[in-house]
């Protein structure tokens, strides 16, 4: 059997990389619109496409890290760029104040969001 791959998350040596790559042009694109409010791609489900499609860009465990992510409240893809960094921002906190305060912006609080996937049917 090959060695299991390493888990993606704040521990890995790549997860500033990842975490740029997440939120980059490839990934979620954070961008502001014209009228300055912040948007980004995230099709709002636990499926996160762009992260799975970005984890398999690095040599990693790619089950093992999503598990990871909804374990620091990455229920989703843009979440994970949102919650699962914040939850470590002692340690490391790279760009992660700066996307929460475009949270903010937009009015909508993780919480809010994650109820109103439950409703949702498929
Ligand atoms: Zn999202």
């Amino acid at each position: 059997m090959m060695p299991p791959a390493p888990t993606m998350g704040p521990s890995h040596p790549k997860w500033a990389e990842f975490l740029a790559d997440l939120g980059g042009p490839k990934g979620c694109d954070f961008r502001k619109d014209a009228s300055g409010r912040s948007t980004w791609k995230c099709d709002g489900t636990v499926k996160r496409p762009i992260c799975r499609r970005t984890l398999k860009r690095y040599d990693v465990d790619v089950a093992g890290s999503l598990k990871l992510f909804v374990r620091h409240g990455g229920y989703c893809d843009c979440e994970v760029v949102f919650n699962v960094d914040r939850s470590v921002r002692d340690s490391q906190s790279r760009g992660v104040r700066h996307v929460a305060v475009k949270f903010d912006d937009r009015g909508r609080s993780p919480v809010k969001r994650r109820r109103a996937r439950k409703v949702v049917s498929p």
